[in-house]
């Protein structure tokens, strides 16, 4: 109990000093952030889109649609669960603006080396059982990712900030790509999810849930 509110207390620190980084000059928001959620899962989004730094959440808009639709059917886990018992990171926590053909800037080298250290700190303060990274980006933070098909519906053991731990990627969700809706990305999506589901994480996050309800 002790350990879980110093925990606490340094994630919600933490927060407080993310929410006022302006290091990367070229970001069009300040920072989003899902709050000091203190969780053995944490789940890595890519960079918020125009709609996240307005509505002050992350996965606001489409993309977080079918996230959400992902974890109701497999995990059982409604999207308020998943926001009060998952910890939301993201590869870089600013919007970076808009391509001149008019989609989402890919977040620069510089910014997300900018950032990595507000990741590192989340890892190292958290220290998660369960990383589930969100898109080819966020899962190339961890992993080699050269192809999605190599990658999504395996579990990995990986080692960063001093910490080990599971990671589980998952494709995109954005309507942007299809790679999710069709064979074989929509058979490794689901094998993915499935994994998920299983995760002992994620079932104590269900069978909090459960006791709570
Ligand atoms: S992208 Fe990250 S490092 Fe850059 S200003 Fe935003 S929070 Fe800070």
């Amino acid at each position: 109990m002790v350990a879980r509110s110093r925990i606490q207390a340094q994630l919600e620190d933490h927060v407080i000093r993310l929410k006022q980084c302006r290091r990367c000059p070229r970001m069009h928001s300040t920072p989003v952030s899902g709050g000091a959620v203190v969780s053995n899962v944490m789940l890595i989004g890519q960079a918020p889109g125009p709609r996240e730094p307005v509505l002050q959440k992350p996965f606001a808009h489409t993309a977080g649609r079918t996230l959400f639709q992902w974890f109701e059917k497999f995990c059982g886990l409604a999207e308020l669960t998943i926001r009060s018992k998952i910890y939301f990171a993201a590869v870089c926590r600013c919007f970076p603006g808009k391509t001149v053909t008019g989609g989402d800037r890919v977040p620069a080298p510089d910014e997300i080396q900018n950032c990595s250290s507000w990741m590192n700190d989340e890892i190292e303060i958290l220290r998660p059982r369960l990383i589930i990274p969100v898109g080819r980006l966020a899962i190339a933070q961890f992993i080699e990712c050269t192809k999605l098909e190599k990658v999504i519906g395996r579990k990995f053991r990986v080692r960063r900030a001093g910490h080990t731990f599971d990671l589980i990627p998952l494709p995109h969700p954005s309507g942007a790509s299809p790679w999710h809706k069709i064979s074989p990305g929509k058979q490794l999506t689901e094998r993915a999810m499935r994994q998920v589901a299983r995760h002992p994480a994620i079932a104590a996050v269900a069978e909090c849930d459960r006791s709570l309800s």
